[in-house]
């Protein structure tokens, strides 16, 4: 049978869920019929269970955002990790010295720069609040065939259901099927550089400090979690990254307290470990007529900056709102005049932040020595810089809307 929507959300990950509860909670809610689909089995949270891999850290414009999807709430009741400073330096120098960038929440009037939190809890909570809504989630539903026709559009599943809806959300992630069955072509190219992803108990206290070390090959974050534990996101050579997830546990805890300078003591392994082949990627088009992209499927960053899913909340935020107004104004939420609204914002925004990042990532990587000089010079320069700090700093906190 061929269901039909006023608007299909493809793919229930961070992005697709929280477009679907913004579209849910605000004044369109009662004009639009939506369902969201997604490939794989519905995701579980467990808070008897220890903290999962994926985590990621969470702007204060995220959570802003999040609370308007009525999630916050539950998000923050369930597990969430503080940081209140950042630390951020350079392997050729120590984290006390003057190039060290520091970063504190008083400074901008917050009570934290973010917070740490599992994937999987912002998608369980996103999900209660849309059963809540009476909006249903159709897990292992893979989009296969896409036809984009005059009128709405026609979605087949593998598991041979039928879709037609007036808007496709593709929220579908870095290999967007939807993406791609539109031609949609994308401007990308791979890092040099895995992600290794583990937890570790530290010997010294975090204090609620997100630290960030740039090595040669990359650099290692260590991201407060509960007690004396932070999350390692640690970018180096795909080689490096084998290695260190075939290691010992012993091996690899002496080779991140080498790494990380012995900041936190001595660091001893204490998770599961996993490791991501990291790519910068961002869509030539976010819309057109009857299709937008949000998320991983229209920009995918390097993980340095910890922007990844907190660009995908904007987008999904100001989609809606875009949404909400054309319904006021009498518009259709598929109509590309309408879409062009959401692109014209999100497309350049998430395009500077995408070569601002690479940028720092390529600054890091040279070992050229007058780029290393001006490097340490800069880093300098920029923790002086006051108002130039400040406004960098509430762009990557979400804050420079609110
Ligand atoms: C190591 C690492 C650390 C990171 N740390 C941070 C961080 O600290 N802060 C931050 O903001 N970001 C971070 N990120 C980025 C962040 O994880 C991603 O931006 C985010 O997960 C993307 O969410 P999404 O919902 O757009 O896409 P995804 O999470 O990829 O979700 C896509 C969904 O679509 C579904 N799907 C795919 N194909 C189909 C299909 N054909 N049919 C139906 N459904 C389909 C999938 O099953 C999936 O559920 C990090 C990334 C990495 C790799």
């Amino acid at each position: 049978m061929n269901k039909r929507f006023d608007i299909l959300i493809c793919g229930a990950g961070m992005a697709g869920l929280s477009c679907a509860a913004l579209l849910a909670t605000g004044a369109a809610r009662e004009k639009l019929n939506i369902r969201v689909i997604d490939a794989g089995h519905e995701p579980v949270f467990d808070y008897k269970q220890d903290v999962t891999l994926r985590v990621s850290a969470i702007s204060a414009g995220s959570m802003q955002i999040l609370e308007t999807a009525g999630a916050w709430a539950g998000i923050a009741a369930a597990r969430v990790f503080p940081y209140r400073e950042m630390l951020v330096w350079d392997s050729r120098s120590v984290v006390d010295s003057p190039e060290t960038l520091h970063f504190n929440a008083a400074e901008f009037g917050l009570p934290e720069l973010g917070v740490i939190v599992e994937n999987v809890l912002i998608q369980q909570v996103l999900l209660q609040r849309l059963r809540e809504l009476g909006v249903e989630v159709q897990f292992e539903t893979r989009v296969s065939d896409v036809q984009w026709l005059d009128g709405p559009t026609a979605i087949r599943a593998e598991n041979g259901q039928k879709f037609t809806a007036d808007l496709i959300v593709g929220a579908d992630g870095a290999g967007s099927r939807i993406r791609n069955s539109a031609s949609i072509s994308v401007s990308s190219w791979n890092y040099p550089q895995h992600a290794l992803v583990t937890h570790v108990h530290c010997a010294k206290p975090h204090r609620g400090i997100a630290r960030q070390r740039f090595l040669a090959n990359g650099p290692i974050a260590l991201l407060p979690l509960g007690g004396d534990r932070v999350s390692i996101v640690w970018s180096t050579t795909a080689d490096r990254a084998e290695a260190a997830l075939a290691s010992s546990d012993a091996e690899l805890s002496k080779t991140l307290t080498r790494i990380s300078d012995g900041v936190l003591g001595e660091l001893t392994v204490d998770g599961p470990r996993g490791k991501f082949p990291l790519r910068a990627q961002i869509a030539k088009e976010y819309v057109r007529q009857g299709l937008v992209l949000v998320g991983d499927a229209a920009h995918c960053v390097h993980p340095l900056a910890g922007q990844g899913v907190n660009l995908g909340f904007a987008d999904v935020a100001e989609l809606t709102d875009v949404i909400a107004a054309a319904l006021k104004n009498g518009e259709h939420p598929g109509d590309l005049p309408v879409l062009r609204r959401y692109e014209r914002t999100r497309k350049g925004a998430n395009a500077t932040m995408l070569y601002f990042i690479d940028g720092i990532n390529r600054l890091f990587l040279t070992k050229a020595p007058a780029l290393t000089r001006l490097r340490a010079t800069g880093m300098r320069l920029f923790n002086e810089s006051g108002p130039l700090k400040r406004r960098a700093v509430r762009t990557a906190l979400g804050l420079n809307g609110l």
